[in-house]
């Protein structure tokens, strides 16, 4: 037995766990069974340490602490997530999107606004409104290749994974970006598509710049709902534009939907926070304003 190494869990299959070191070194590993016992498993995306063993492959001995972790797909420590809207063809339906966004913030990963099919429609409209949020927003047409690279260069580093309804491009963009991870996450989705419950496969696809993406199918606002909803007390801290008015309302437990002396309200009425992300927030407010904390699964 050698020192423990520690690397990143890139892969899960059949029992098995492909760790990747710094140095680019992978191991096969099994994961110690004290964890089955502990009722914890390691996931794609986990940092570990490793034990090597004899024969050369691995055991998990310790998995590292997490950013976040999802239940599905099984996968931790998600740095983005793209959300892939079309411009048109379906257009987004904005308050589902601004759900998603919310959840995203609540497990502290950053949203990255992709509006396809730029070749189609202005998409000032729906950029402008995410960008004045304080998103990063890429605009793009997989048709003449527009603001592919930069998306590419801006998940360099970093483990992302992709979200977004059928018919918005996701694949046409998936193999803009690289067509190998195209054919990839196309054939996880057919597996998927037939309901049946094979091995939870997940892999983290690396791009040329280095950057690790999830070969998920996409992930929904009901994966993210799963891991325990959103308080209403915390509900303006994920809208990221609300910030700077935080505190300064005329009352403390200000629900920023009604209120006299509501800083949120005045920053719609001076036109600093757009009237739609607020909506979506009112609407969102009002669906969780009845939770008590207990009943949520945080
Ligand atoms: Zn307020």
């Amino acid at each position: 037995m050698g020192m423990p190494l520690e690397g990143k869990i890139i892969k899960a299959t059949g029992g098995f766990y492909y760790v990747r070191c710094a140095d680019a070194r992978e191991f096969q590993c099994r994961a110690r069974g004290v964890f089955r016992k502990d009722n914890r498993s390691p996931l794609v995306g986990d940092m570990v340490q490793i034990q090597q063993n004899e024969d050369g492959s691995g055991t998990v001995a310790e998995i590292l602490p997490r950013k976040n972790a999802f239940v599905r797909p099984p996968l931790a420590n998600l740095d983005h997530m793209v959300v892939v809207l079309s411009v048109t063809d379906p257009a987004p339906n904005l308050f589902v999107v601004d759900k998603f966004i919310a959840l995203l913030e609540k497990q502290d990963i950053n949203p990255i606004i992709a509006v396809t099919k730029a070749d189609l429609a202005a998409t000032g409209d729906l950029a402008g409104l995410y960008t004045k949020a304080g998103y990063p927003v890429y605009v793009l047409s997989c048709e003449t290749g527009e603001g592919v690279a930069a998306l590419t260069d801006a998940l360099a580093g970093t483990v992302s994974a992709f979200s977004g309804n059928s018919g918005v491009g996701k694949s046409s963009l998936l193999n803009a970006i690289d067509p190998r991870f195209a054919i990839q996450v196309g054939d996880t989705s057919k597996k998927l598509g037939r309901g049946r419950h094979t091995t939870r496969h997940v892999e983290l696809y690396q791009l040329q710049n280095g950057g690790l993406v999830a070969d998920t199918p996409g992930f929904s606002s009901i994966d993210l709902a799963e891991m325990g909803g959103i308080d209403k007390l915390e509900l303006a801290d994920c809208f990221r534009e609300f910030a700077p008015y935080m505190g300064a309302c005329r009352f403390r437990d200000c629900t920023h939907t009604c209120e006299k002396g509501c800083a949120v309200l005045a920053a719609v009425e001076s036109g600093k926070i757009d009237p739609r992300r607020h909506g979506s927030y009112a609407q969102l407010y009002d669906e969780v304003k009845d939770i008590k904390p207990w009943e949520s699964k945080n």
